[in-house]
């Protein structure tokens, strides 16, 4: 390795996966602040409010305005001076209708002592008018001089039923933190604000590729051995989730030259390679060989299953390379299962976090497991599983079928992962479990 980094602390046993996490953490802190001494404007790009789902705001938000702009009553009810109430005495108070208002059509007029006005939900608070009393509350009746509500005055305090100007957001203040990982209610957020674009970070580019004799492209024969090479189609639908450019470098031949070439292709185009395959036990070898000349690579035994053998580090920056850091590089496993598992488990969070994002941790609920699951205590398991309910109404979580890396199905049936403990022994029939859900809401 050409230079030490925290990747060489970790040494050749078995490593923990929160100890591999935390050393790409650190990595990707690292080159976060390299590109920080030599901050280059097209790191972030101005896009309409439309285009910014699943973007990482670049800087924090502030609001334009006061939201509500002004006070306006939270129930359809009437209007009144809160002095016209004693809370703390029995008794009716009796109040006239004299006007209406509406949300986009205010009373403007003043109003007297005894007096009220009908008021909808959303509509200006009336000048004078500081408490709403829900209309369920009162009881209307109309006489000759015009309609009166009468209610119980201890049901309603002075200032009730009332929003406040600015007590959702202050002019001025943020109103969405840089970081944030644009969702829907963050676009309808900024567009309550009057605010049409976002300025976000620039969208990473990451490379993959496939590495193996073995493998061959759809359309292709397949002869005695071969496989088609699905891991590049995980990887593309696992990055379009992150809305990231991708770029395709194909399938790679085990062969020094061809792997050489198509990792400094990747490091000249890209912030992230990533490749599957290479990088178990009989083959690492050989990928070692190249890295040691193209960059800062470890390679690592994680303790964990699937995914046990991943390569790490960073791709030496060359000459006309057109990005200001150096290229980031996961080597993933062969298995298509461990792809798409140590993607989910260090690629993922990486990815967000070297693109700015504050928040890169997935949720994790438990569930009860519906059978026993062999778990070996020493390595962390992630498992395949159906979230659903038991009989009972609680969360309850099912294997989907046989567990192999290289069994896709397990993972294309399920709908979460259960993530078993580093220290955990055996699952029991109604044991409670760790779940992952793959799909989320917004
Ligand atoms: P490797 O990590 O290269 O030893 O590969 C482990 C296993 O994953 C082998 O059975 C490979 O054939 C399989 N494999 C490797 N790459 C791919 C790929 N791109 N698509 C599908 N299977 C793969
Ligand atoms: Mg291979």
């Amino acid at each position: 390795m050409s230079k030490p980094t925290s990747i060489d602390l970790l040494g050749t046993s078995s490593l923990h996966v929160d100890r591999a996490r935390e050393a790409i953490s650190i990595l990707v802190k690292e080159l976060i602040r390299e590109a920080n001494q030599t901050p280059n404007k097209d790191d972030v790009e101005t896009v309409l409010l439309e285009l910014a789902l699943n973007r990482i705001l670049s800087a924090d938000l502030l609001s334009t305005i006061d939201v509500p702009a002004a006070d306006n009553s939270a129930m359809d009810g009437f209007a009144f001076k809160g002095k016209e109430v004693d809370h703390g005495k029995a008794g009716n108070a009796t109040l006239r209708v004299v006007a209406s208002a509406f949300a986009g059509k205010p009373y403007m007029g003043s109003i007297q002592d005894g007096e009220c006005i009908k008021i909808m939900t959303g509509a200006l608070m009336p000048a004078g008018c500081d408490t709403v009393i829900p209309q369920e509350l009162v009881t209307v009746s109309d006489t000759l001089e015009g309609q009166t509500i009468s209610f119980q005055q201890n049901i309603v305090k002075p200032g009730e039923n009332r929003r406040l100007r600015g007590e959702d957001l202050q002019m001025g203040k943020p109103a969405i933190l840089a970081g944030r990982l644009l969702r829907p209610s963050d676009l309808g957020m900024a567009a309550s604000l009057g605010i049409d674009k976002l300025t976000v970070q620039r969208k990473l580019k990451v490379a993959i590729l496939s590495s193996g004799n073995e493998l061959r492209s759809i359309g292709e024969q397949l002869d005695a051995g071969s496989i088609y090479d699905s891991n590049r189609f995980s990887l593309i639908g696992m990055l379009k989730r992150l809305d990231l450019e991708i770029v395709d470098c194909g399938i790679v031949r085990d062969d020094p030259i061809a792997l050489k070439e198509a990792f400094c292709q990747a490091a000249q185009k890209a912030d992230v390679l990533i490749s599957s395959g290479g990088v178990s036990a009989g083959e690492a070898d050989f990928t070692k060989q190249i890295m040691e000349e193209l960059g800062d690579v470890g390679f690592w035994k994680i303790a964990m299953r699937p995914g046990r053998p991943m390569a790490f580090g960073t791709l030496k920056p060359l000459p006309g390379k057109t990005l200001s850091r150096k290229t980031l590089f996961f080597g993933l496993p062969g298995n298509p299962v461990a792809v798409m598992v140590t993607f989910y488990q260090f690629v993922r969070a990486a990815l967000l976090q070297l693109n700015g994002a504050t928040q890169t941790k997935v949720p994790t609920v438990q569930a009860l497991s519906t059978a026993p699951i062999r778990k070996k205590p020493g390595r962390t398991e992630f498992q395949r599983a159906i979230l659903g309910r038991n009989e009972q109404g609680q969360a309850a979580v099912s294997i989907t079928g046989s567990q192999g890396a290289g069994i896709l199905r397990s993972v294309s049936e399920a709908n979460c992962f259960v993530v078993l403990a580093h220290e955990q022994g055996n699952i029991a029939a109604g044991d409670w479990v760790d779940v992952v859900l793959f799909d989320g809401l917004l």
